[in-house]
């Protein structure tokens, strides 16, 4: 619990505007969206903080500490995965006064930005410059460039060059003991002059990439930019149902070829617009792909289509000409228009697989779903999956308009129990933990997942940052 001692101690370091224990306040914090949040249950933290700098976010961290005191970092409180819940009361850390400093290196190729900068706010100003993130997360505006580290976010054009964790060439932290580190030399503007990753010794950066807050606070981030492609087509195919192992041959050719982008949709994501007369899909067309193919000219960019049309022609394609520039056309967000109006009720989960398990894997979501009867329209059981080298990033989706019936809400929750615990035995891993998942989702990462829970210890011994039943122990 806070007492005036521990609140006027907040007050002095962040200024009396910055600390909240309104139960207004509280409640807004608590409201995080996403079906993690919908299992672990109503959390309310003991007090609010909004720090402005690193420094401030150090002090706070060096208190709660003394207080013992669990410390949340929250960004747009949008990731599902439950990590973002205040589970043990404490601290939450709004983390969105840190979006001062956006720096834009034209001639490294950088962006450098404060943690609480939104992605999509650096997407635009980096558009403006004909430049871009090498990966495109599907973004609102809400989504800021810390989390994206902490949540090692995914998105289109990962399937050449990998997700957020893939990209980053410096951070600076907050540890859990409130130390300031810098990793990579030069990167914050403090050391050599050039961005690098890898330096003497291990790579640390990695630890807090995907670590959901667990590891620490970041507090600014320097990740790899491109320049715009300036001579890029969409291709778009379909495919039969039945026709799953000739599409996973597909993606083996496409991304043999180093497609920019591939990215696996099906039927589900179009219903709406359907319905509404906007789009209409071969009757037979199970599974839509996106593919991008880029190249440095006009003759060379022809040549490469060639090649991927031949592969999608040997592989029982059916080619659904412009509807990927209507659905995945530049802004690259269309496609959510197509399954708004299912949007208000989302159960997702988000996992990493082989691409040659990807027939499997998607029987297993068919039959569950299936049995919950939800694969119809009615419940809108979106996939999408973005391509890396050789595994897939899918988001099997449930998304329904205003669900009011509690039994069909439960049958939900128990379809994506199901769901996670299935595709987990099938050898899928989950991309992001936390403690909305069962138990068969840590167990799978073995000797791995032991070894980050003790440097989680060691890193953390009064196991205050992001404390939850995940690293805290099973
Ligand atoms: C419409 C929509 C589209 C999406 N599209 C994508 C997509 O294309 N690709 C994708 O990967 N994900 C996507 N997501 C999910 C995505 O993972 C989250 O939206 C995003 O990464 C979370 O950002 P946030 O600012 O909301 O963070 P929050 O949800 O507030 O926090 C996420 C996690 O990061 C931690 N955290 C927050 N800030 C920090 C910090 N500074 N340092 C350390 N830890 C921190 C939190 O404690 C929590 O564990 C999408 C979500 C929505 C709603």
């Amino acid at each position: 619990m806070i007492d005036e001692k521990l609140k006027s101690e907040l007050e002095t370091i962040l200024g009396k505007g910055h600390v909240s224990l309104s139960k207004m306040d509280l409640e807004a914090y608590a409201f995080v969206q996403g079906t993690g949040a919908d299992i672990i249950g109503h959390k309310l933290a003991d007090v609010v903080v909004l720090p402005a700098n690193a420094l401030e976010v150090s002090e706070v961290v060096k208190l709660a500490n003394r207080y013992k005191l669990p410390v949340v970092p929250q960004g747009a409180r949008t990731n599902s995965c439950g990590m973002n819940v205040a589970h043990k009361g404490g601290i939450v850390m709004d983390m969105s006064r840190l979006n001062q400093e956006m720096s834009i290196d034209e001639d490294n190729m950088v962006v450098v930005a404060d943690a609480g900068c939104s992605v999509y706010w650096v997407m635009r100003e980096l558009d403006k410059k004909g430049l871009r993130f090498p990966f495109m997360p599907l973004y609102t505006p809400g989504p800021q460039i810390g989390s994206a580290v902490a949540c090692n976010v995914t998105g289109n054009y990962m399937t050449r060059y990998g997700s957020m964790g893939d990209n980053i060439v410096g951070l600076e932290v907050v540890m859990p003991t409130g130390e300031i580190i810098t990793f990579g030399p030069g990167a914050m503007d403090t050391g050599w002059g050039h961005y690098q990753r890898y330096v003497g010794g291990p790579d640390l950066i990695g630890l807090f990439v995907n670590a959901s807050g667990a590891m620490g606070i970041v507090t600014k981030v320097a990740v790899r930019i491109k320049p715009k492609v300036e001579h890029e087509k969409i291709l778009c195919y379909g495919w039969k149902r039945e026709h799953a192992k000739e599409l996973t041959e597909a993606m083996y050719g496409m991304q043999r070829r180093f497609v920019y982008d591939f990215f696996l949709i099906n039927k589900w994501n179009y219903h709406s617009a359907e319905v509404q007369g906007k789009i209409a899909l071969p009757d037979d067309v199970h599974f839509i792909a996106m593919v991008s193919v880029d190249g440095a000219s006009e003759i060379e960019l022809n040549l490469e289509v060639e090649r991927i049309v031949k592969i999608a022609e040997d592989n029982k394609a059916i080619d659904l000409a412009d509807l990927g520039i209507l659905t995945m056309g530049a802004p690259h967000y269309r496609i959510w228009l197509s399954v708004s109006k299912w949007m208000q009720r989302i159960e997702a989960t988000y996992f990493w697989c082989p691409v040659k398990k990807f027939p499997e894997i998607y029987d297993i979501w068919e039959d569950v779903t299936r049995k919950y009867n939800f694969w119809d329209g009615e419940h809108c059981p979106a996939w999408f999956s973005f391509h890396g080298r050789n595994t897939c990033n899918p988001y099997p989706m449930l998304a329904k308009a205003n669900p009011t019936d509690p039994h069909e809400l439960e049958q939900m929750k128990l379809w994506w129990d199901e769901l996670n615990i299935k595709l987990c035995a099938a050898g899928c891993v989950q991309y992001n933990l936390g403690d909305a998942f069962p138990d068969q989702n840590y167990e799978v990462l073995g000797e791995q997942w032991n070894l980050t829970r003790k440097i989680k210890k060691f890193l953390d011994p009064n196991m205050i940052m992001n404390p939850s039943r995940t690293y805290g122990g099973l």
